[in-house]
């Protein structure tokens, strides 16, 4: 089973739920977790791994050969991106930063003044505790194009899938969130009970409702903020509300140590996932 746990908005919580559901599942079924929030994943320092670099991420991008270019500027026009500028009479300037790798000034140059060669954009890792596994994606300093870290950490993870798979998508309704989740068995959506909760938990409802996948809410900080806001949208959306983290010294203590929460309103959604 293949279940993502997602939400809009950065900061409700995501990863805690994360890795405290791959934690205590792991004691009970074999448990892959993918952290796909690539441009900051955090889990292994949750969970105390020390990550093994599996493979490094790269993109094709354009080789310019000034002694074959006879300056007729097709290169810029082509790309959509803005990677290369072009001034009348002058070689094209290449912006590696800008560039996406689809290669059509390649394939377009009248002079085959261009070539292919490699970026890396990011790095593989995984890692393990006790029973539990992680892969993870790390999209390189300064680079944008996280969606190539995103497809590349799933294809690496397809051969190690085990009894249970928990995706940690980034926050937000973006690309890399929508490759994360359209292919899970069911999402959580983990939301706090605050206006700006509210707010966003409509967002990624809509989201996973368009991608059609079974969707769940799991309420964060529950103990705190006003519940009714979440409860209201819940019934709009008609998803059930499976699991409420309250707000305790307990789980603060475990997030500021670096540890997985262990709590028994985790057990509680931990025995929904495995009666699934
Ligand atoms: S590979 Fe594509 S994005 Fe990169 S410079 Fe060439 S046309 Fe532009």
């Amino acid at each position: 089973m293949r279940i993502a746990i997602t939400g809009w908005k950065g900061g409700t919580g995501k990863s805690l739920i994360a890795t405290g559901l791959a934690n205590t599942l792991s004691k009970k079924r074999k448990t892959l977790l993918l952290d796909f929030d690539v441009d900051c994943p955090n889990d292994y320092l949750i969970l105390s791994i020390s990550p093994k670099k599996e493979k490094e991420v790269k993109i094709k991008i354009p080789k310019f050969n000034f002694s074959k270019c006879t300056k007729s500027g097709v290169c810029a026009k082509v790309c959509k991106f803005n990677a290369i500028v072009f001034v009348k009479g002058r070689y094209p300037i290449f912006i590696p930063d800008q560039c996406n790798g689809c290669m059509a000034c390649k394939i377009a140059c009248p002079s085959k003044a261009i070539s292919e060669t490699e970026k890396r954009v990011g790095t593989v890792y995984s890692g393990k505790n006790k029973n539990l596994q992680l892969i993870f994606g790390d999209l390189k300093s300064r680079e944008v194009l996280s969606e190539f870290v995103v497809e590349e950490t799933k294809n690496f993870a397809k051969s190690k899938e085990k009894d249970f798979v928990l995706v940690d998508t980034a926050a937000g309704t973006h690309c890399d969130v929508i490759s994360a989740v359209k292919d899970c068995d069911l999402a959580l959506a983990v939301t706090e009970p605050t206006q700006l909760g509210a707010h966003d938990l409509k967002l990624i409802l809509e989201l996973l409702k368009i991608l059609k996948v079974k969707t769940k809410i799991v309420l964060n900080k529950s103990t705190i903020g006003d519940k009714k806001l979440i409860e209201k949208i819940a019934r709009k959306f008609n998803v059930e509300i499976i699991g409420e983290i309250p707000y305790e010294k307990t789980i603060l203590d475990s997030y500021s140590k670096g540890e997985p929460i262990e709590h028994s309103s985790i057990d509680k959604i931990v025995k929904y996932l495995i009666k699934k």
